[in-house]
């Protein structure tokens, strides 16, 4: 496989590799050849990573790396990358790292100079922000705030007087009380709720934090969403 002119040819690579965050046609010909061309995929689930292996007909090997497994499983793939061979990962959806397991095999890679390329695609983040019709000149991405209510009302009173536009990862369960918490500590302020984007069910809500409550406590919310805020003041500059 190419690799840039720097890098040791007797160490492997690491690739960090994005794949789809719904729609299995949004992955980069790039992405493709990498996960042909790599010795190992390390998967956030590799059960999950299989549909996409299979549609694309990819027969590379892959071994789990998630949470649970990352300190060991790191210095094992470490261990392997500095025999020479290369591998992607990949996690369930998406960039890995944001808001995914990746950091500490990046840290372990960088410590261990191993050379890491990225491999760039999808990431919901970007894709609910490049259609919310919220400026996006800077932007803050705040992934998962706390499931607990206490937490993540400090947490937003933090961010409260932020200009910036705010990105924000919340489970189905919790977009209601997620929603009410924002109105709570930022009062009414626009907002755009992606769903399922790319999938068949994809819709985009844009209004109001209160238009938006009111939707979802009418049909009960499924499947996964990105929320993106006005920052403080935003309109009125
Ligand atoms: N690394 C991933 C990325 O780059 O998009 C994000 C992983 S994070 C664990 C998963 C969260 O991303 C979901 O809970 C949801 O908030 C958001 N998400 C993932 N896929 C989505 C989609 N198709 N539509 C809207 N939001 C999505």
């Amino acid at each position: 496989m190419a690799q840039p002119t720097d890098t040791n040819p007797t160490e492997g690579v690491l690739y960090i590799v994005s794949t789809p965050i719904g729609n299995l046609e949004d992955i980069t010909l790039r992405a493709l050849r990498t996960l042909k061309e790599v010795d190992l995929i390390a998967a956030e689930d590799t059960r999950h990573t299989r549909r996409l292996l299979v549609h694309y007909e990819i027969d590379t090997p892959t071994t789990s790396y998630f949470e649970g497994n990352q300190i060991q499983k790191g210095e094992r793939l470490v261990a392997r990358l500095k025999t020479g061979e290369s591998i992607a990962l990949v996690s369930d959806a998406g960039t890995p790292t944001i808001s995914d397991p990746g950091y500490r095999l990046l840290i372990q890679c960088i410590d261990a100079d191993i050379a890491i390329i990225p491999i760039p695609g999808p990431s919901a983040c970007i894709a609910a922000a490049s259609i919310a019709g919220l400026p996006l000149h800077n932007f803050v991405f705040e992934g998962f705030l706390s499931p607990k209510s206490g937490r993540r009302k400090r947490q937003l009173a933090e961010l409260s007087e932020e200009k910036r536009t705010l990105i924000f990862y919340e489970s189905p369960h919790r977009i209601v009380v997620f929603l009410q918490d924002v109105l709570d500590v930022f009062g009414d302020r626009q907002v755009s709720v992606a769903r399922e984007l790319t999938k068949k069910f994809e819709e985009v809500l844009r209004g109001t934090v209160t238009e938006a409550i009111q939707k979802f406590q009418e049909t009960s919310p499924r499947g996964e969403f990105t929320i993106v805020i006005e920052g403080f003041l935003s309109r009125k500059e």
